[in-house]
């Protein structure tokens, strides 16, 4: 099964978009990140999109419900605006989202604002940290789709099949596509519902799945009638 990566879009779609050579939080290499996450009194903000975080964040961190990078300003002004004087770590991928997003949240007035270093994807290879305090997966912008972070024997599965709700973080791309939203699924799931997120994208005159099966189906009608 072919899984389609997604761009990664790390504009912010401020008026005047954060320069983070002139403004940013402070860096945290991975094990001084570590240790700030076990500090009281803190907390933790993924800069990552509801698709990324569905399948893996930070243990205890906050989850912005936002489908992209821009829409987390308003997000954050709607949210948290109230816990401007905590101390603030945040986070992304490889940490080129997270410059931006801490650079934005000084400007916004959060006054103890840290954010790691070299994102998740360095975080995962600290051979002291090994990934520990990160739940689950990360999601990755290319053919991989996820990659693990912990290393420990805490490591853990996060994530639940959109229809049967079992414990699992199996990615797929919707068959209607026209939605093509990823999601996360179940194989037995994937052939019950022919990998669509709903009734109406199952219903799609294009079903990407139902075309896969009728081409199945003509491919072995050819072997059998050779
Ligand atoms: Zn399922
Ligand atoms: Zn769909």
């Amino acid at each position: 099964m072919f899984v389609r990566p997604r761009k990664e879009i790390v504009s912010l779609k401020l008026a005047d978009d954060i320069d983070p050579n002139q403004l940013t939080g402070k860096h945290l290499k991975p094990k001084e990140f570590y240790q700030a996450l076990q500090e009281e009194d803190v907390i933790v903000i993924d800069a990552r999109n509801d698709y990324e975080t569905q399948i893996g964040h930070f243990r205890n961190a906050i989850l912005p419900d936002v489908e992209a990078f821009r829409d987390l300003p308003k997000w954050i002004e709607q949210n948290l605006a109230g816990s401007k004087d905590k101390k603030v770590l945040t986070y992304c991928t490889g940490g080129i989202r997270c410059e931006k997003f801490s650079g934005y949240l000084v400007r916004a007035g959060f006054k103890d604002v840290s954010q790691l270093e070299g994102g998740i994807a360095r975080y995962g290879k600290d051979p002291d940290v090994q990934g520990r305090l990160y739940d689950g997966k990360c999601y990755v912008f290319d053919q991989r789709i996820s990659v693990p972070v912990n290393r420990t024997e805490e490591d853990v599965v996060i994530g639940h099949c959109h229809h049967c709700g079992k414990e699992t973080d199996r990615l797929v791309n919707c068959a209607n596509p026209e939605c093509n939203k990823q999601y996360i699924c179940c194989e037995e799931c994937e052939k019950k519902y022919h990998r669509s997120c709903s009734a109406e994208c199952r219903e799609h005159p294009r079903n990407r799945y139902e075309l896969e099966l009728k081409l199945e189906a003509e491919e072995a009608g050819q072997v059998a009638g050779r």
